[in-house]
């Protein structure tokens, strides 16, 4: 049993069941033994992949995308540059190498990373350590300026509550004991008014998730950039609204029981983006239609890039050059799976690649 299950079940004993939100953050976050808070879980040694770990070709699109929007915006300075959930700090790096060539950006940006946890931070720290970087612990410190923000696998990664219609009410997943052990169960059936919007949508027995966290991380961001300029540009697995049970766990590049391991196995679940695409707009900014990241890499250049890059390799560089290309883009692998959403001040300012 890990150290944060024991814990779990002592807390259950004492105040019964917690919301699936509430056990996926002590799981993902808690300071001793947090998923996040003790590893590095990113590459082939760890537990999962993500896109700019993949190749570097998804860095210098994205980077390419924000820069060519910064030059369509008038090109403010000072601006700022910011991540959400860096990483190993991969992207930031790709997107920075990328763009120095551009005249008067590296002059005007003022990095800022916005990280949960200590390990990570450090591993950005070293492969940015060419820059000067901000860290900041949320989204409410970025500046009040001129912003242009990235968020790869961020979202997918924070908390969420799972209803399963009953009738015309809900039934929300706890996690309780059973025999001494974690078990998921559902709690009575309750009104739900947030969820009244789904009615139309899902029939009995149906199950939707929420992430009460994401809505007020994307007010922060679309507040500033209604105000001041800029854009967002969010890339997760997911869809436009949630429908059935997509919270998992992945551990050593495989599936396994959510429950069985707190702390040592990735929790995420799909992100819904029309949740996020509506806070957005509440906030006064716009959001694009949300695309797929094979067809957004394609509208960016990323197959003349791969052939660029493909010329001054051979061998089992090429070949591994091409797997990462196909990962990216192919509907088989990352290309439908993962989407892209935009935000900006108005439809016209929406960086390129996103359609209003
Ligand atoms: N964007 C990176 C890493 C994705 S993993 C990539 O594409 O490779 C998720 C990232 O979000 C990690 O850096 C994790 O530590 C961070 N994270 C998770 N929850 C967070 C929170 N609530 N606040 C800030 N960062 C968080």
């Amino acid at each position: 049993m890990t150290p944060l299950a024991d814990l779990l079940i002592r807390r259950i004993r004492q105040t019964g069941p917690m919301s699936l939100a509430e056990f996926m953050s002590d799981c993902l976050l808690h300071p001793e033994h947090g998923y996040y808070t003790t590893r590095d879980p990113l590459g082939a040694g760890g537990d999962f992949t993500t896109a700019p770990e993949i190749s570097q070709m998804f860095g210098e699109m994205i980077g390419l995308c924000l820069a060519q929007n910064w030059l369509d915006q008038g090109a403010p300075s000072p601006f700022v540059l910011a991540e959400i959930g860096p990483g190993r700090g991969t992207l930031m790096a790709d997107i920075l190498r990328v763009t120095k060539t551009v005249p008067g950006l590296h002059a005007a940006l003022q990095v800022h990373l916005i990280e949960a946890s200590p390990t990570l931070k450090a591993a950005q720290a070293k492969a940015l350590a060419a820059y000067q970087v901000t860290w900041l612990e949320s989204v409410m410190g970025l500046p009040e300026a001129p912003l242009w923000l990235v968020a790869n696998e961020f979202f997918d990664a924070l908390p969420i509550r799972q209803f399963t219609r009953d009738g015309a009410r809900w039934r929300e997943a706890q996690v309780g004991l059973a025999d001494g052990t974690l078990t998921l169960g559902l709690s009575a059936a309750a009104p739900m008014p947030e969820l009244a919007p789904r009615m139309s949508d899902t029939k009995d027995g149906d199950i939707v998730e929420t992430c009460p966290a994401a809505a007020p991380i994307v007010t922060e961001i679309a507040t500033r950039i209604a105000q001041y300029g800029g854009a967002a540009v969010f890339v997760d697995y997911g869809d436009w609204r949630s429908l059935g049970d997509t919270f998992q766990a992945l551990e050593a590049h495989q599936m396994v029981d959510p429950l069985a391991r707190p702390g040592s196995a990735d929790l995420t679940a799909h992100v819904a983006f029309e949740a996020l695409a509506h806070a957005a707009q509440n906030a006064g900014a716009v959001a694009s239609q949300m695309i797929p990241q094979g067809m957004l890499l394609g509208r960016l250049g990323i197959s003349a890039r791969a052939e660029a890059l493909a010329t001054k390799l051979s061998g089992e560089a090429l070949k591994s050059h091409i797997a990462a290309f196909d990962r990216l883009t192919s509907p088989a692998e990352m290309g439908t799976l993962f989407k892209a959403l935009a935000l900006a001040p108005t439809a016209k300012l929406l960086p390129p690649g996103f359609d209003a």
